[in-house]
């Protein structure tokens, strides 16, 4: 008898070859048989007519390491269709000079989705030597490296670099081929959040293929887009172009999107530059309520910007009637200028308000996205607060409704490939990413008709719809996106 068996469903395999009519049978957390028919011998019976069945998501991009011990059951990863997802990004990790304590520690643990672990090279160094603004000494670099090498040897997957972040920037190149040496020793990973994803995205990028080359890791580039505005839009057409050429050359390059054209962050921190708010609120109020500052803190923004129309916002505590609007609509509400109204909302939440900056363009998103070398990402972890970038609910089903079904980015066999058996290989999850018999049971069930994500900026905590069951390591975690609870899913380790 089997544990679950998946009836009249459409499989798409995770290959990108196309939809075949077949039932799959789960049993002890594997795929136990894939037929055209199955008899009806299984504890719980799925009827899948007019879905899909695929491999279950892997989340390429996902900062769930920080909250594991709080929230293992990974809600918000399961319920958007992810079962595995890759932690420890953008150059800081949970763990670091303890990275062998913490990976040992988590064997055979049970958690709602998968988890595999990169080591940040920011979390390293600031063990090593703190945030200072230099290079390691011989023996500091050595001690990163011992320690890198610790992690590798216990199971972690890579390193991620997180150069636009201290103390991960204050890294000079040699410093990044130097760590990613040791994890290429063991064919590893190294992702990275790059120098710059605006002015400098090109010669950015030109410094990670630099790092891959020397070191001969497999490379991601993380969370790929040129932001800033419309002067940088568009060169993700050259950085793709490099990732081609790299791997023209024998190098192992990827990258991975999120799919929204919009980051959030602190409302004020859009316009309010650096210099007129290192005190925290208190000085950005201060200088909020000086017209003499405010003259001043204009014309910085004016030296750089046109206009203010690519900035929303969110979560206005004190004055919500403002909550989803953009700056120029706020302004004509108010009767004032856009960079007065911006000031306005500042004051009147006391600088608490959330701002979308509408720094990225959606044509670059869906150039980026259709790569056939880019895979899927959140970019989130799994701890929800209120005002939080929808991407930690919406990432998935969003790319395969709105990117997929109602702009035809590419081909729905081709994007669930790239958002499952392409992270498998380039992370190595050897029973993972098909649907193929002896592999591990992390399965999804949708409507390719109806798959959405829900999930806004003003409200970002509503689920997807059309995602029917999201199964991990054969057991049901999700049904009609509602966590069930159960945790199918382990910290997986880099094959030894
Ligand atoms: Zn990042």
């Amino acid at each position: 008898m089997y544990d679950i068996l998946i009836k009249n469903g459409q499989i798409l395999n995770g290959t990108g070859s196309p939809a075949i009519r077949a039932e799959v049978a789960v049993k002890d957390g594997k795929i136990a048989k894939i037929a055209r028919h199955i008899p009806d011998d299984a504890k719980t019976v799925i009827d899948a007519a007019g879905k899909v069945v695929t491999p279950g998501f892997i989340d390429s991009h996902s900062h769930a390491d920080s909250t594991v011990k709080e929230h293992p059951e990974q809600i918000e990863k399961v319920e958007q269709g992810i079962t595995t997802s890759v932690a420890g990004q953008c150059g800081g990790s949970v763990c670091g000079a303890d990275a062998a304590e913490f990976l040992d520690a988590y064997r055979g643990s049970k958690l709602g989705a998968n988890m595999a672990m990169l080591i940040g090279h920011g979390t390293l160094r600031r063990a090593v030597i703190g945030t200072a603004n230099r290079e390691p000494t011989p023996e500091e670099l050595e001690k990163m490296k011992a320690m890198m090498r610790s992690a590798m040897e216990h199971g972690a997957l890579g390193v991620s670099f997180g150069f636009i972040y201290a103390p991960g920037c204050f890294a000079k190149t040699p410093e990044a081929i130097e760590i990613a040496k040791v994890v290429g020793e063991y064919h590893g990973i190294a992702a990275i959040h790059l120098r710059s994803e605006a002015a400098q995205l090109v010669r950015s990028v030109q410094e990670f293929i630099t790092i891959v080359r020397e070191s001969g890791v497999r490379g991601v580039i993380s969370h790929h887009k040129a932001a800033g505005r419309e002067e940088n839009w568009g060169k993700v057409h050259t950085t793709l172009r490099m990732i081609d050429q790299a791997n023209a050359e024998g190098l192992e390059l990827f990258a991975d999107v999120y799919p929204y054209n919009a980051a959030s962050t602190g409302f004020s921190s859009a316009f309010i530059p650096t210099e007129w708010r290192d005190g925290g609120k208190e000085s950005v109020l201060k200088n909020a309520n000086d017209p003499e500052m405010v003259a001043q803190i204009k014309e910085a923004y004016y030296a750089k910007y046109q206009d203010m129309s690519w900035l929303m916002a969110v979560r206005c505590p004190g004055c919500e009637e403002f909550n989803g609007m953009m700056v120029p609509e706020i302004a004509e509400k108010l009767g004032v200028d856009e960079f007065e109204a911006a000031m306005e909302i500042t004051r009147r939440t006391g600088d608490r308000a959330l701002g979308v900056f509408f720094s990225i363009c959606e044509e670059d998103v869906e150039t980026v996205m259709a790569h056939p070398r880019v895979m899927i990402c959140t970019d989130s972890g799994v701890k929800t607060r209120p005002g939080y970038h929808p991407r930690l609910r919406g990432s998935f089903p969003r790319t395969l409704g709105r990117y997929v079904r109602e702009r035809k980015v590419t081909s729905l066999p081709e994007m669930i490939r790239k958002m499952t058996a392409m992270p498998a290989a380039v992370y190595g999850f050897k029973n993972k990413g098909l649907l193929w018999e002896g592999f591990d049971a992390d399965i999804c069930i949708f409507d390719p008709d109806k798959i959405i994500d829900r999930a806004t900026f003003v409200d970002p905590d509503q689920r997807a719809e059309g995602l029917d069951y999201v199964i991990v390591g054969g057991k049901i975690a999700a049904v009609n996106a509602v966590a069930t609870g159960e945790l199918g899913g382990t910290m997986l380790y880099r094959d030894v």
